[in-house]
């Protein structure tokens, strides 16, 4: 493991979450004087604490952290955390602790062994939106020079992909967004699409506070009347699936009452006559009976869009995790485009990613299709350029792979052994039920993580990995600012870093080249990987983003003395990163979700998120202040709806998909449509959102339709 000490002063890092990556401060305190280390635990069983400071000089969050990010060292000092590896005892059944040695020499056999049998491709690697750059680059390598499987992807496929796609259609790159977050604030109108950031990243939410104070307009687009549909001037509350709809609707709108920024549409775009063709096909009453928006409430938004000098386009999961995903971004795309709100300053279209870093997470090669730098898996520049890098011969390296649910609904089948890092995808994936039994036919399941997570449980190894404050990394936050999280703890002894359980299992399969567990001798082979592609990382060092507190990528190295590169807070000022610099309006219409409602499944189940819990839930549930806070899943939906069912509030309904039942007290609120119910999805068990949840997969992206499905529900016996 890296030999680190306990820092005797403060440390400055970040926050181990979402994509804010809210800057902190840890100071380090005798053992068992931390937070409470959770429901099943407590505290002081850890190699001593850490608590957390506010630190205002970290300028996304200036000081500000919501309750996961003051909470987040509880983990750390859980009794629930893993400090030894298990494997499962042939004659028992049962996990049960062994050796380091012991552990790695199974899995390397067992990854081994399946290729020999099965072939390469039998072997499969799952990787988290939360891993590090480094972690990130290393697991993508590791797949592909040392394993030789195409078969890598990651759960950030169930986060921005569809955004992710969609950038690159229409800008020739994707960064979440192409501004600073602090822009948010001087803008003059801002149309936030399917994004409770209030609850999920709740420092951001100054931003639109300022916003508003400063004069500008906000239009919230989301089916539910959230805590951030409060803030709006405007709420839009669409049926889900629909945004698209509705996007296209503003555009006719625009094209109508002659809102086009034609000037800006001539000299910076291509495709705009099939665009708008596109849009006049979807007049307003059409768009209305579509989405269930009101015109006048559409062209309310229009006015307040277009009159503002600047505005923005911000999304979130609501219309990215959608089987139309990627076409749905675009349409919002176009809006900005037609308007001339992108490629300069303070106006612009943007995504808010969700995982802490689902941005670098795919930048950096474990997605199924890219090689590092954002390099095209397929393309044979990139082969030649990262093959150089890594000592192989370009034909060396696989092709691309399957997408994440692909991957998972694999298991057991072509792909028979995974290697699983930072997920939890028997809670986090669509259809989980289904995921849950293709993880249990697999004939052999290795897992790294921090807690015996619901997927852990059924590895046939697993390993205790150090956590977010013991290890030392970088991340790429939802803006494209690459910053550092410093170490402030050493592991328990029992706990070895992801790098160094990867360095053994390279070792132990026959890779002689190499495999650092130091995190910044990885970083600087990642600076050499990324070098000339999309996402240039090669000038930016630790010790720069220790002194700027983080660099914006594409940051180059200069060249001929040039002097550092400044890196690049904002995108595509000058030109759009195609290949003849044009922003690519790109024609879409609408289409019914993959699953729209019928007599047997009549009403639309949504999931997200809530405050105190965060993703699959893994860590926050394990922390008593969020539990208390947040103890179980609910069934959100509207009086009308619980009256038909004869529900009372707290009543057990279940959800009931065609893949099977959701079961969860009814919470009765105005605050959602009458045909939609929401469930949060953090949860395992019989609350499970994503049993219901629907896989059909966007055709671009490959993201699951997370966000809208047709259910049934019934007053159940008990939740
Ligand atoms: Fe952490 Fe996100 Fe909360 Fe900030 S908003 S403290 S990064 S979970």
């Amino acid at each position: 493991p890296e030999d680190r000490s306990p820092a005797a002063d403060p440390v400055d890092t970040h926050c181990p979450y979402c994509s804010l990556q809210c800057g902190m401060t840890l100071r380090p305190v005798p053992q068992g004087a931390g937070p409470d280390g959770g429901p099943d635990g407590g505290p002081g069983s850890g190699p001593g604490g850490v608590e957390v400071l506010e630190r205002t000089a970290f300028p996304v969050n200036r000081g500000a952290l919501c309750g996961k990010g003051r909470t987040a060292p509880a983990v750390l000092s859980s009794r629930v955390r893993l400090t030894e590896p298990l494997v499962r005892r042939p004659d028992s059944g049962r996990l049960e602790p062994a050796t380091w040695e012991e552990a790695l020499d199974r899995i390397a056999e067992s990854l081994a062994a399946t290729g020999r049998a099965h072939g390469r491709d039998a072997v499969g690697v799952f990787g988290g939106g939360g891993l590090t750059n480094e972690k990130a680059y290393a697991l993508g390598k590791f797949a592909r020079v040392v394993l030789g499987t195409s078969q890598i992807d990651y759960n950030g496929r169930f986060c921005m992909s569809s955004a992710a796609a969609a950038h690159q259609r229409a800008f020739g790159l994707d960064r979440g967004l192409p501004f600073p977050l602090a822009d948010v604030a001087r803008t003059g109108c801002v149309i936030l699409v399917g994004s409770n950031l209030a609850e999920t990243m709740p420092p951001a939410l100054r931003y639109l506070t300022e916003l508003k104070e400063s004069g500008g307009r906000l239009i919230v687009v989301d089916p539910r009347r959230t805590r951030t549909a409060e803030q709006a001037d405007l709420h839009l509350a669409p049926r889900p699936g629909t945004d698209l709809a509705l996007a296209l609707g503003l555009l006719h709108l625009v094209v109508a009452e002659g809102r086009v920024d034609e000037e800006f549409v001539e000299r910076r775009t291509s495709g705009w006559p099939e665009a708008r063709a596109a849009a006049m096909a979807h007049w307003p009453e059409l768009v209305e009976r579509i989405t269930g928006v009101p015109v006048p409430e559409l062209r309310a938004a229009v006015a307040m869009f277009c009159d503002a000098e600047n505005a923005m386009v911000l999304t979130a999961r609501g219309p990215e995790q959608q089987s139309k995903g990627t076409d749905t971004v675009g349409a919002w795309i176009n809006l900005c485009l037609a308007t001339g709100r992108a490629g300069r300053p303070l106006s612009g279209y943007g995504c808010l990613t969700g995982q802490g870093n689902g941005q670098g997470g795919r930048e950096h090669g474990q997605k199924a299709d890219q090689l590092p730098g954002y390099r095209k898996l397929a393309d044979p520049a990139a082969r030649a350029h990262v093959a150089a890098v890594w000592g192989v011969e370009p034909d060396a390296l696989p092709g691309p792979g399957r997408s994440a649910y692909e991957l998972l609904d694999a298991l057991g089948q072509d792909v028979r052994a995974l290697l699983l890092m930072g997920s939890n995808p028997l809670v986090s994936a669509p259809r989980a039920a289904h995921v849950e039994a293709r993880l249990r036919s697999l004939d052999f399941l290795a897992v790294a993580d921090v807690v015996l997570s619901e997927t852990a449980a059924l590895a046939d190894v697993v390993l205790p990995v150090a956590q977010w404050a013991e290890e030392t990394g970088t991340m790429t936050n939802l803006e494209g600012r690459v910053i550092l999280r410093r170490a402030a703890l050493t592991p328990p002894p029992g706990v070895r870093t992801d790098l160094w359980v990867l360095g053994g299992l390279a070792a132990r399969l026959g890779w002689e080249k190499g495999f650092p567990a130091d995190a910044e001798e990885v970083f600087e082979e990642l600076r050499r990987a990324s070098a000339g592609g999309p996402a240039d990382y090669s000038g930016i060092t630790y010790r720069r983003i220790a002194e700027e507190d983080g660099v914006f990528w594409p940051c180059p190295e200069s060249a001929d003395g040039a002097g550092p590169h400044p890196g690049t807070p904002r995108l595509f000022l000058d030109r759009f990163a195609t290949d003849d610099g044009r922003a690519r309006f790109v024609p879409v219409g609408h289409r019914p979700a993959a699953e729209e409602p019928d007599a047997e499944y009549p009403v639309v189940l949504t999931t997200g998120r809530v405050l105190a819990q965060y993703q699959s839930g893994a860590q926050t549930r394990r922390v008593t202040e969020l539990n208390e806070a947040a103890p179980a899943p609910y069934v959100q939906l509207h009086p009308l709806l619980a009256e038909r069912l004869g529900a009372d509030e707290g009543a057990p309904i279940a959800v009931v998909s065609r893949r099977g039942r959701a079961v969860a007290p009814a919470r009765i609120s105005r605050d959602i449509r009458p045909d939609t119910v929401f469930m949060p999805f953090h949860w395992a068990g019989p609350g499970r959102a994503n049993t219901v949840t629907n896989p059909a997969l966007d055709p671009v992206s490959r993201m699951p339709e997370f966000k809208v499905c047709a259910v049934r529900l019934e007053v159940a016996a008990e939740a």
